[in-house]
């Protein structure tokens, strides 16, 4: 298998991605990350990182991405802007690329993410950039001293909701259960925070406008009373998708939720195929856990490689 593009292809640039390519260059493979946007993933939308141990002055997700970016670099990793279309294994792997070139490795690393899950209902899709968004980060600043509603009741409805509630006098945080799914800490803030209202048992059953989000229908799913409320915008944090595509095409496992399932070395029932951060199965998506996994599966990857290369 000589002459291969790359050791380690690492697919994805998000924590795990980018943590993952430090290690892998550390330990002097080849290696070579994809992504098709720009380096960071979801921490991009972080206004500001708290829960990364050790890290204690104020730093947002694009600053820390940034600094894994180039700490990864410095190591030696590689980067290339692409989107990746296909993973084939027919003896090494073989990495299909949009602009039709391929690319060939010893071992991959997926670390592809998640991408935001939707509500479904009635003016989502219609209203989407005009008032609807999944990025408070991104588009909360549209909305200054506007009235805004959040929608979810985990980290991100929770977190987002306390960046509007900064932007603005009042933010309605609606979420379908009577408790938050999200850590407790958040959980109680959001609670105590006076600028946020927050409303159990409640959905949006639709988004209405013209041309831009001016009201929901609400619906208390307790007592089933609907009501319409005028809003600018609709902020909805209703959990993630797993972007596992590539390796389902694979014939790599998941779980029903459409997670790559993964063994303590990260590694999955393909051999020298690895997947981290939130593409995997019982993942705690926190950067930290994402940090995490990407070293376990660059360390292994490595052990891997030199199999593969001593085969030979
Ligand atoms: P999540 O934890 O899956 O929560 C999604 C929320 O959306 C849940 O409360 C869910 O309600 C609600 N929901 C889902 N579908 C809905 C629908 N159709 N209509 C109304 N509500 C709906 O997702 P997340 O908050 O995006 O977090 C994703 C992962 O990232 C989590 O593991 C989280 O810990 C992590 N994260 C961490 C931080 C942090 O540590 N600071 C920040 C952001 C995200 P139910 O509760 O009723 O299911």
């Amino acid at each position: 298998m000589a002459g291969l593009d790359a050791d380690l292809i690492i697919i994805g640039a998000g924590p795990a991605g980018l943590v993952a390519a430090q290690y892998g260059a550390r330990a002097n493979l080849k290696t070579l990350v994809i992504e098709q946007i720009a380096p960071g993933g979801q921490i991009l939308v972080i206004d500001r990182l708290e829960n990364y141990p050790g890290v204690t002055e104020e730093i947002s997700g694009y600053e820390f991405s940034l600094a894994l970016y180039k700490q990864a670099e410095s190591f030696g990793a590689s980067f290339i802007t692409e989107t990746v279309t296909s993973i084939k294994k027919p003896d090494h792997f073989v990495i299909g690329l949009a602009s039709g070139k391929t690319l060939t490795s010893f071992a991959v690393i997926l670390a592809t993410g998640s991408k935001p899950g939707l509500l479904g209902v009635p003016g989502e899709q219609e209203f989407t950039s005009k008032g609807v968004s999944y990025c408070a980060t991104c588009d909360g600043h549209f909305f200054k001293n506007k009235r805004m509603f959040v929608v979810g009741g985990g980290d991100a409805a929770c977190e987002e909701a306390r960046y509007l509630s900064n932007l603005t006098e009042k933010v309605v945080l609606v979420h379908r259960r009577d408790t938050f799914r999200a850590q407790k800490a958040l959980a109680e803030r959001t609670l105590k925070n006076p600028k946020i209202e927050v409303r159990f048992n409640t959905i949006i059953k639709e988004i209405k406008g013209e041309g831009k989000v001016k009201s929901v229908i609400l619906e208390n799913n307790k007592t089933g009373k609907t009501n319409e409320e005028e809003t600018d915008a609709v902020f909805i944090f209703a959990g993630t998708i797993p972007q596992s595509a590539l390796a389902r095409e694979l014939g790599v496992k998941l779980d029903e939720g459409g997670c790559i399932i993964v063994d303590q070395k990260m590694g999955t029932n393909v051999s020298g195929f690895y997947a981290v951060g939130d593409i995997r199965n019982n993942a705690f998506r926190q950067v930290v856990t994402a940090a995490a996994d990407g070293a376990i599966a660059a360390h292994n990857a490595a052990d891997y490689i030199d199999e593969s290369k001593n085969k030979k």
